[in-house]
């Protein structure tokens, strides 16, 4: 009898990807976090976890996404207000990111492990909608430049750390939680911001006190509490703090000129605005503000990582969901062998994310009183971030392909996790921009390059095709020829051999097996799909995806 419709029944189409708990059916995310310091972390990422899946909360991704936020730039009486109106669903995203920390857990949690567990939760969020976590990152990420000026610090951070979400229009002393956000990027040039033409002028009625002058470009979450912006000031660019409300109750003059219409990250406002003399304290010392927001950089270029391997993770999730439900010439797609070794390949590349992504907020938890941690932050967050990034996208379309027809219809989650793969790539330095930070970081701290060789020492020596990408690597950054046209070679060949001495250190010998076989060994393909078969592809993928059997 025919049901739903009149003409067909309507079957071989998967349930939706939902209920299943994000955190507790991602092994490989549970092994991690116990590996790299947050073992204690696990019931509440349980909880996030159970969350995440649940319809209700998938609905508020797809909601906060289709109705893009609004300018507002005047009231009904021509005042200007600048305000962005979002839809119910994006305060109902926030809400829950800030009630679980990770906006700022880490600098009011002394426990070991802090950046870790934030690092995972936000690996579990992401999934279910990214563009709200651009202010919750950058919200995160202002607090060691803030630190620079400790009176602000002190004044700021107890409602940076607030678990509160306080969307409301108002001056700091009214709001019991606040968002931060940044603001660098000008027109003439966003990766070159010694290029800014922002002024900032001492205003006489108050030491320390500026007026800033000029525009930016892209200035994500308008509505944020307080902003870190870059400005010249007679003894060079400098960095100065920038709240949305005065300290006599006036609003500061940011004016929002228009919002981005992006290609994705579309439920996180983007704008233009122009500054008519805002005040903005200095922050750090005049004249350094690049030294001074370098922190910050780092911190959300460890986002950039979060976001592009949680990106990964999900177009893998979807993928194999979709195929452990679908059949075509009357098998299950995920049991034909082509389809089998696109999975598995696109869960090894998970893993691998994975892995090298917890590794580097290891380092967040203890750069500050160990050396080898501080140099592996600075040397690996840009090689792990450049390979990441790059990987998302093509990594995105592959997934979405697993699906067929039904992974390009904007009713599908893909479609925009595509769209958002690849923002992290642009944000906090571009591929080349990152690649050359990769070779300033090796020249300026020669012991940055120790640590790298010290992190993979433990596997040298256990995998021939492992070792001979290490001493392929090795003969690469002692060439004399000039290295900056060749930067992107090399740093894809230390996050190659990165990702794999944690694989062959920390997972089954399976999975490293298959990476060092599709990865390391020879010229590596350059799709998706083509593990050689010697590799155990479909142990691969049942590790990554339980739903496999
Ligand atoms: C959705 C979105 C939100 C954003 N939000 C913010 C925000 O909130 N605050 C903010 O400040 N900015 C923000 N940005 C801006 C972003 O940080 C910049 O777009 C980025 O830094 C690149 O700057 P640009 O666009 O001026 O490109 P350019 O600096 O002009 O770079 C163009 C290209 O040239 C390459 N390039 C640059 N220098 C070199 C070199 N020396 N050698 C080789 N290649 C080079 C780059 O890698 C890039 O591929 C946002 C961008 C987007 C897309």
């Amino acid at each position: 009898m025919l049901s739903e419709v009149e003409t067909h029944a309507v079957f071989n189409q998967p349930p939706p990807f939902e209920g299943r708990n994000f955190f507790t059916s991602d092994r490989v995310l549970g092994e991690a976090l116990a590996r790299e310091g947050a073992p204690w972390a696990v019931d509440e990422l349980t909880a996030l976890g159970a969350e995440a899946a649940s319809p209700d909360t998938l609905e508020l991704g797809r909601l906060a996404n289709v109705n893009r936020p609004e300018l507002r730039a005047f009231d009904r009486f021509g005042h200007r207000i600048d305000v962005v109106d979002y839809h119910p669903a994006y305060h109902e995203l926030m809400r829950t990111a800030i009630s679980n920390g990770l906006h700022a857990a880490p600098w009011a949690d002394p426990r070991t492990g802090a950046h870790v567990a934030r690092a995972a939760k936000v690996l579990v969020w992401y999934q279910v909608e990214a563009g709200h976590l651009c202010p919750v990152s950058m919200t995160y990420s202002v607090v060691p430049a803030l630190r620079h000026e400790p009176a602000l610090a002190a004044q700021w951070e107890p409602r940076i750390t607030s678990a509160v979400y306080d969307p409301t229009d108002a001056p700091i002393e009214a709001k019991t939680g606040v968002t931060c956000g940044m603001a660098l990027t000008e027109k003439q040039g966003g990766s070159d911001v010694r290029a800014n033409t922002t002024t900032g002028e001492p205003d006489p009625s108050e030491p320390g006190l500026y007026r800033l002058t000029g525009h930016k470009w892209f200035c994500s979450a308008p509505m944020s509490d307080g902003f870190l912006m870059l400005a010249q000031t007679a003894t060079g660019l400098s960095c100065f703090w920038v709240p949305r409300w005065c300290p006599d109750g006036s609003r500061n003059p940011i004016r929002i000129q228009r919002l981005k219409d992006k290609l994705g990250d579309r439920s996180n406002a983007s704008s233009e605005i122009e500054l008519a003399g805002v005040a903005g304290r200095l922050v750090g010392e005049e004249g350094r503000g690049v030294r001074t927001i370098i922190e910050m950089v780092n911190h959300t270029r460890l986002d950039c990582v979060l976001g592009a391997t949680a990106l990964i993770r999900h177009g893998f999730v979807q993928a194999s969901w979709h195929a452990t439900h679908r059949s075509a010439f009357g098998h299950l797609l995920a049991d034909q062998p082509l389809m089998t070794n696109v999975l598995a390949d696109l869960a090894l590349e998970s893993e691998a994310a994975t892995a090298a992504a917890l590794r580097l907020a290891r380092s967040y938890d203890a750069a500050g009183g160990d050396d080898h941690e501080r140099l592996v932050q600075r040397l690996l967050t840009p090689v792990v971030k450049f390979w990441s990034c790059k990987r998302a996208p093509q990594h995105a379309a592959e997934a979405l392909e697993c699906l067929g027809g039904n992974g390009y219809v904007e009713e599908s989650p893909l479609p925009r996790l595509f769209r958002q793969s690849p923002l992290n790539g642009l944000w906090e330095g571009s591929g080349n921009v990152i690649c050359l930070d990769v070779l300033r970081a090796m020249l300026r701290e020669p012991e940055s390059l120790e640590a790298f060789w010290t992190e993979i020492a433990p596997v040298v020596g256990t995998d021939a095709r492992f070792d001979a990408a290490v001493a392929s690597l090795r003969a690469s950054l002692a060439d004399v020829a000039p290295i900056e046209e060749r930067a992107r070679h090399v740093v894809e060949r230390m996050a190659l051999v990165f990702e794999g001495a944690l694989l062959l250190r920390h997972s089954p010998g399976v999975v490293a097996d298959a990476f060092c076989a599709s990865r390391l060994e020879g010229g590596a393909d350059a799709v998706f799909g083509a593990l050689p078969p010697s590799v155990d592809a479909r142990a691969v993928l049942r590790r990554n995806a339980p739903w496999v059997d």
